[in-house]
């Protein structure tokens, strides 16, 4: 059978993307890369399952805890039929309609694909990056988001790891709520663009330390940041900064392995789009982190998997006309 709408992935975007093709009656599939757990792609839900309070999603007056709302999200698209595989795709092969998806031996054909794998914040690799139930303070003190968790840090110290455009803008935004932000970066000049150094570097609450990594974030047994130890690349010196939070801006990974040589991606590796959500392959859609490494925003995910869906629906309308038309099947 070929299926109408393969879906690959289920964060916001995955799930908005089964939630408005379940409810057009296309029963949608998808493959939510819920096993596996491979280094760059996170287990079903996405990064949402590694954040703990979300407050900026609308409709929850109180927030939601990541995993509670991925849990309701996933619940919504069961109610309306989507068949859901876990499990990771292999490989696909997007050179023609019906598109191939493998699944391990499992090969499935679709008419329409969108792809919401989404993208993976880098982390430094230091075991309190965890999250809080692996024993680390991942989304309890340890942050890859300052739009998403900058709020719990009004009146307090944090610092951010990081001398990119991401670590200036997440600087200056965490200057809103922080009293006071210090940039660790592990050399002498930063990566961003000119305009995005002398903000930062202008800004009275922001304050930098060049060479610098952090080697320990205490203190997991208290499950919150009260300290950090650092070391000095050049001197090898250690030293101590007290901060309540520490950000970590070294940048995303987009899940795009499968799909190079095969979609147009950018310098970045980002899945190319126009118009919204399309992709260089006519019938293949991309929505959320996927393609989007400006707002990276559950919200802007979930609307632009409710785009995908509109589109996949449209091209299914009318792929008759076009097929007589343009294609040999
Ligand atoms: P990025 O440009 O790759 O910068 C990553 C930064 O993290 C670099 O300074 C890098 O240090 C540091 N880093 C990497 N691995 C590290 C590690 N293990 N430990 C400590 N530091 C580490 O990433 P980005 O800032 O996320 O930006 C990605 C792209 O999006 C860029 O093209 C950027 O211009 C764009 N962007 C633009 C805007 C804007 O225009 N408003 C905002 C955000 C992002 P080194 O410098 O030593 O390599």
């Amino acid at each position: 059978m070929v299926r109408k709408v393969v879906i690959i992935g289920s964060g916001p975007a995955g799930y908005t993307a089964a939630l408005y093709t379940a409810r057009a009656n296309l029963n949608p599939l998808m493959i939510d890369g819920g096993v596996g757990r491979g280094q760059e792609l996170l287990g079903a839900g996405g990064q949402l399952m590694i954040t703990t309070e979300v407050e900026n999603y609308p409709g929850f007056e109180h927030g939601i805890q990541g995993p509670e709302l991925m849990a309701q999200m996933r619940k919504q698209i069961q109610r309306f039929g989507t068949e859901i595989i876990e499990d990771l795709v292999t490989k696909v092969d997007l050179s023609q309609r019906p598109f191939k998806v493998w699944v391990n031996d499992d090969m499935i054909e679709a008419r329409t694909l969108i792809i919401s794998t989404g993208a993976s914040a880098k982390w430094i690799g230091l075991p309190e990056e965890n999250p809080v139930w692996e024993g680390g303070l991942g989304g309890a003190g340890i942050s890859a988001c300052a739009t998403c968790d900058g709020f719990f840090f009004r009146g307090k110290e944090v610092a951010i790891v990081g001398g990119g455009d991401t670590a200036m803008e997440e600087a200056i935004y965490l200057t809103n709520h922080a009293t006071k932000v210090t940039v660790i970066h592990r050399r002498d000049t930063l990566r961003a663009s000119k305009i995005m150094q002398e903000r930062a570097m202008k800004h009275p609450k922001i304050e930098f330390l060049w060479n610098t990594v952090v080697e320990k974030v205490h203190d997991p047994a208290a499950k919150r940041v009260e300290k950090l130890t650092l070391r000095n690349v050049v001197t090898n010196e250690q030293s101590e900064l007290a901060v309540q939070g520490l950000f970590i801006a070294i940048g995303h990974k987009p899940n795009t392995d499968l799909f190079a040589g095969q979609l147009e991606l950018d310098e970045n590796g980002y899945i190319v789009t126009h118009h919204d959500v399309r992709t260089s392959a006519y019938g293949v859609y991309a929505a959320g982190d996927v393609q989007d490494h400006e707002y990276r925003q559950a919200i802007s995910a979930a609307g632009s998997g409710c785009m995908a869906a509109i589109q996949a629906e449209r091209f299914l309308e009318t792929e008759g006309e076009e097929m007589a038309n343009t294609c040999e099947w």
